[in-house]
């Protein structure tokens, strides 16, 4: 049932969003909405105490009879529930008072909007009162990436969620990724990346500094208008976490801000030492451990970029191949010969890279003291090891 509703019944007044003809609010109803309570036979009315509803006000409206007409409009249309009409006692504009758009995300857990007072609708996120809080912060003149930026603001419904503009002076430690695609490097993030803290109920907006992955956007020069709908498919794809977007000052070039491996990236694995987020496989964090794992050198170029084009690759520590200095092999015997060389049984003193642990308990690095391995000799290692690379270490 609709009812008139006095306009000192509603505070709290938040402005939602401007629409082309009409503008949401978000206020508080002191009567609070009517509910029917009791069982069956015994039905009593009854009304909740306050509670969160919208509020339309449109434009352009002078006369009672034009008001009455955009009403029934929207009535009609299916499923749009109103509660009540009331009018703005200074300005006299008539304003339709309907149910809270978000009302059933709305969650005690999730904590309570500090603008609107009503719980919010994600950890630490009112979908009503804080994306538009996020567009007002800035702007950016470039009026493509300002607008596709602020779109993305309107609908985000979590605060990790959130895309936003990063200041490039924001980013710093810049390194190349080697072994990834030429399109990604990493930095530090000092104004870190969204994350709530504190407990059920209790969460509070928070940032860390981490770090995170810069990706190159493939777009023309002239026009940013690729841009956006490169952003937009990545943004449909969610395989990255999306940051934002920065402009390196130095050459003009638009880049996303992600983390690339965010899907794989499991807090079971433990924490890279290097970039302090979650490692992609038990003790491994897929982008930095590769290129840090070169210990030993074999003395020879070749040999140790060929090594290093593997460990690039490796996705699990144990799947690591490394150089062995020849000293950390005892107890040779020779156990066949033939045209692929000869082989023999040896001892790694070091021994083999395992994983301990499981799911529950967590994971370590463990190398085992030592362990039986076979080596190989290859025919033609001897004088040059480019030739020994192109023949053996491909096949594997
Ligand atoms: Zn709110
Ligand atoms: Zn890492």
């Amino acid at each position: 049932m609709i009812e008139w509703i006095p306009f000192e019944k509603l505070t709290n007044f938040q402005i939602i969003r401007e629409e082309e003809l009409r503008m949401i609010f978000m206020a508080t109803w002191l009567d609070g909405i009517r509910i029917i309570e009791g069982e069956p036979v015994e039905y009593t009315q009854s009304c909740i105490e306050s509670c969160g509803v919208n509020l339309i006000i449109l434009h352009d409206l002078q006369t009672c009879d034009s008001f009455i007409k955009e009403l029934t409009n929207y009535m009609q249309l299916e499923g749009n529930v109103v509660y009540g009409i009331t009018q703005n006692t200074k300005t006299n504009q008539y304003i339709i008072v309907i149910p809270d758009e978000f009302n059933s995300r709305r969650n005690n857990s999730n904590g309570v909007c500090k603008y609107c007072k009503c719980y919010n609708t994600s950890p630490a996120w009112c979908q009503s009162c804080d994306p538009r809080r996020e567009v007002l912060k800035w702007t950016h003149e470039n009026k493509g990436i300002n607008n596709l930026i602020k779109e993305f603001q309107f609908k985000a419904t979590e605060y990790e969620k959130v895309v936003e503009w990063i200041q490039f002076d924001k980013l710093i430690n810049l390194q190349e990724i080697k072994g990834e695609s030429d399109f990604v490097s990493m930095a530090t993030w000092v104004k870190g990346v969204r994350t709530f803290k504190g407990e059920s109920g209790k969460f509070t907006q928070s940032r860390t500094i981490s770090s995170v992955d810069l990706m190159k956007l493939n777009y023309s020069q002239t026009s940013t208008l690729e841009l956006v709908e490169n952003f937009k498919v990545l943004m449909q794809l969610e395989k990255y976490r999306i940051h934002g977007i920065t402009q390196n000052t130095e050459n003009g070039q638009f880049v996303l801000v992600i983390d690339f491996y965010n899907d794989k990236r499991k807090s079971i694995n433990g924490i890279c030492k290097h970039c302090a987020r979650y490692n992609t496989n038990p003790v491994w964090c897929q982008l930095c451990d590769p290129p840090k794992k070169i210990q030993e050198t074999s003395g020879d170029k070749n040999i140790d970029d060929c090594i290093m084009e593997f460990q690039f690759k490796a996705t699990t520590y144990e799947t690591v191949i490394e150089w062995i200095p020849y000293n950390r092999l005892g107890n040779i015997k020779e156990i066949g010969r033939g045209g692929f060389g000869i082989v023999y049984s040896s001892i790694w003193l070091d021994g083999k890279r395992t994983v301990e642990g499981d799911d529950s308990l967590g994971y370590a690095p463990y190398r085992e003291k030592s362990c039986e391995v076979a080596l190989k000799t290859l025919p033609g290692s001897q004088t040059n090891s480019s030739e020994f690379l192109n023949e053996d270490m491909y096949v594997r």
